[in-house]
């Protein structure tokens, strides 16, 4: 018997799920332009390009600024497993699913891992970090800036101050909130700076923009052993990105045409009026919510534009009203998950999909679901 495959045919949706977004058409052509070699001249001014525009998004002249070939977990990996070495101390804060992911990989690179772990959907009191590294000295402290799981921003500013005072490394995980809210990595002093391609970027799920500051750079390079990993060692990867041009791995090349456009296309709306329109949108949906008698599990000033996360009211099937919605309207959001599973739907508004006509149609779709 022989196996075929009809043509690929997949059904059109509208992504309000916390990742990945639409991608806008412009996007999609750009990854079906004809394939290069990844050390072809013309390649090579693509992947500086695209560099170059990653600095503006992260606010930063870091020269090590690249797309580490692979998800927004890749770049967690990354900024984990380059910094530190085995007995390492790492204080990682954990308001939701993806700051507990990162003191994973960190525990799993060999750190001595400290937790600091207010409750879901509250933030990172920065008095407890300042204990913590009065403790014992500290490699790093990381955090995550919009957690998705929980959709609260994390202020950053008097964290990265008291991390400095400690002369411990500064690693901030901007997955969801690059490219919809401000990130201005320099200002921060943000030491590695990691984000996913396919949130408010809106290119596909396989690309993690990162970037190192100098200060990163020295402790790399004051590394006593070899980084673990060989294939995001960033040593490496700069030597491939940076000027010397040597082999590191085969880039995806179509990604990151997708990436440069996706970037193309943020730099023309300009950075604020991204970010306006992000904000734009949500309010609209907090303003659309309330109407139907829904309410929001963060407090409004902790409140993440693009991951919107809503309480299920009680005597409501959170996840029978997220099948209709794709269902019968092709629309994606997601639900909870952890101490948060069948008690909030979580709706993104990221990059493309961060308009307001998105926002009336789900609203009206989930208006007639829920028959409010
Ligand atoms: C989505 C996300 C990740 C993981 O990204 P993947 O591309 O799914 O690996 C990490 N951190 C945050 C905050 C995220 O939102």
């Amino acid at each position: 018997m022989t196996f075929k495959l009809s043509p690929l045919s997949p059904p059109r949706r509208l992504l309000l799920g916390p990742g990945p977004s639409d991608a806008p058409p412009e996007v999609l052509v750009a990854m079906s332009q004809p394939v290069l070699s990844h050390l072809d001249p013309a390649f090579l001014k693509i992947m500086d390009e695209t560099m170059e525009a990653l600095r503006v998004v992260f606010g930063t002249g870091n020269r090590m600024t690249l797309p580490i070939s692979g998800a927004g977990s890749a770049g967690m990996e990354a900024a984990m497993v380059n910094p530190i070495e085995p007995g390492d101390r790492a204080i990682i804060g954990v308001v939701g699913h993806f700051g507990a992911r990162m003191a994973e990989i960190a525990r799993r690179c060999g750190a001595e891992v400290e937790t600091i772990e207010p409750t879901w959907g509250q933030i990172l009191d920065p008095a407890d970090i300042r204990r913590s590294l009065q403790k014992k000295k500290a490699k790093l402290v990381g955090v995550v800036h919009v957690e998705t799981s929980t959709g609260v921003i994390q202020p950053l500013e008097e964290i990265s101050r008291i991390v400095h005072e400690h002369g411990a490394l500064f690693i901030v995980d901007t997955v969801a909130s690059l490219g919809g809210i401000a990130v201005n990595a320099d200002a921060l002093k943000i030491d590695i700076c990691y984000s996913g391609s396919q949130k408010c970027l809106s290119a596909p799920p396989g690309l993690a923009p990162l970037t190192v500051s100098e200060t990163g750079m020295a402790a790399l390079r004051a590394r006593k052993s070899a980084v673990r990993s060989w294939y995001l060692d960033l040593t490496l990867l700069d030597k491939y990105w940076g000027t010397d041009r040597v082999y590191h791995h085969t880039a995806p090349v179509s990604m990151i045409y997708a990436l440069r456009e996706a970037l193309r296309l943020t730099l023309d709306e300009g950075l604020e009026a991204r970010y306006k329109r992000h904000m734009d949108a949500h309010r609209a949906l907090a303003a659309g919510m309330q109407k139907l008698g829904l309410e929001f599990l963060v407090a409004p000033e902790l409140r993440a534009p693009m991951v919107n996360a809503v309480k299920v009211p009680s005597g409501v099937d959170a996840n029978a009203v997220k099948k209709r919605l794709l269902e019968e309207d092709g629309i994606e959001i997601a639900g909870g998950f952890g101490p948060l599973a069948g008690k909030i739907w979580r709706i993104g508004l990221m990059g493309y999909s961060a308009r307001l006509e998105n926002v009336e149609r789900l609203l009206g779709a989930m208006k007639r679901i829920m028959g409010r």
